[in-house]
């Protein structure tokens, strides 16, 4: 049971490592989409030039003279191909980084379980000299490639929405009377957001991901050492910028097979394992308590300032009102093409909860 300073201070180093991974790959992406926009923007350039055009006679391109003019600059045919190379692209640089990944995942898995036990496990005894490394290689590489496939999935529809969205705002058009300069720059700026919008897309998808392979590499690595375990216990890091639900779940303890944390999306939750107690696992030394913080505690040492900033003015009142339970904060969320999560339980429905509780 005993989470000790040293398994926390392991989970920080898991903390920095994933940010690092993953500020490299937002850094890749953000690059690459930046270079296909500017070999793009040449032919919307074109195609919004056609429709100002029309625009000059005083009246709105119809919705059939955008794509005509789309078609006719290809801007539109080079946008849905250039967005398939790069989610492509981004499949295939993330498979490449991912057996790094998930293999720091289990390392510091291992330790962090070490890091449970007492330091100096009397000779003789089973554990002694343990590493606790104990997964099967080839269920990371399962991981790594489902990870692979569900990028690829993910990221594929965004051909389509980014092109929907970069057409309709060419078909809701400008102003009329505009300066013909002005509207083909206000035009060209707002396709280049949309597009941008793809990006933002993409850049969650791999965030996520990533998160989520680590997450799974680091339960295979618990399951592998389950005759040591009780389950596995939710860490957030706690603070002002961490959403509802995380101080919500943060400190539950959950069953060995239940996956996760089941975060949501660019969710920083970490698992922690929960090892018996030492009396159980047959060593004879006394315990330290746990030294996870209590969330509703810590929340509560915060400033007022802090508290608002974390949860919002209305949820606070409905919680310090007593209308609310600490654990209704968090929801189960269902998405279509992804896994469950757990994220901030929408404001309209606390409302709900606390009216029918009266
Ligand atoms: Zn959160």
């Amino acid at each position: 049971m005993a989470v000790t300073h040293r398994t926390l201070a392991i989970l920080d180093a898991i903390r920095l490592d994933l940010d690092r991974r993953i500020s490299t790959e937002d850094r890749l992406i953000v690059e690459a989409w930046a270079r296909a926009w500017a070999e793009l923007r040449p032919a919307w350039s074109a195609a919004i030039d056609r429709l100002i055009l029309i625009q000059q006679q005083g009246r709105k391109p119809t919705r059939r003279e955008v794509s005509e003019a789309l078609r006719a600059t290809k801007a539109i045919v080079a946008t849905q191909d250039a967005i398939i190379a790069l989610a492509r692209e981004q499949g295939i640089r993330i498979s490449a980084t991912l057996p790094d990944l998930t293999k720091a995942a289990r390392r510091l898995e291992a330790e962090m379980l070490a890091s449970t036990l007492p330091p100096n496990i009397p000779p003789g005894h089973a554990l002694a000299g343990v590493t606790f490394d104990r997964v099967d290689p080839k269920a990371l590489d399962a991981i790594v490639r489902r990870t692979a496939r569900q990028v690829t999935a993910l990221t594929w529809p965004l051909s389509r929405e980014a092109t929907a969205a970069m057409k309709s705002i060419l078909i809701r058009g400008v102003a009329l009377g505009m300066h013909p300069n002005a509207a083909a720059a206000l035009m060209l700026d707002r396709v280049g957001l949309a597009f941008n919008g793809g990006l933002a897309r993409a850049v969650v998808i791999a965030r996520t991901e990533m998160l989520d392979a680590h997450r799974a590499a680091t339960a295979a690595q618990d399951k592998a050492n389950r005759d040591l375990l009780t389950g596995w216990q939710w860490v957030a890091s706690l603070g002002p910028r961490t959403c509802p639900s995380c101080w919500a779940m943060h400190g539950t303890e959950h069953d060995i097979d239940e996956p996760g944390p089941i975060d949501h999306q660019q969710g920083r939750c970490a698992r922690v394992p929960l090892t018996k107690s030492w009396r159980d696992l047959g060593i004879a030394i006394d315990e330290p308590a746990s030294v996870v913080p209590d969330a509703l505690t810590t929340f509560r040492a915060m400033p007022h300032a802090d508290q608002l900033a974390a949860l919002g003015a209305d949820r606070l009142a409905l919680l310090n009102g007593g209308r609310i339970g600490w654990s209704d904060l968090a929801a189960v969320r269902k998405t279509d093409g992804w896994r469950d999560s757990i994220v901030p339980t929408p404001l309209a429905d606390l409302r709900a909860l606390a009216a029918a509780r009266r």
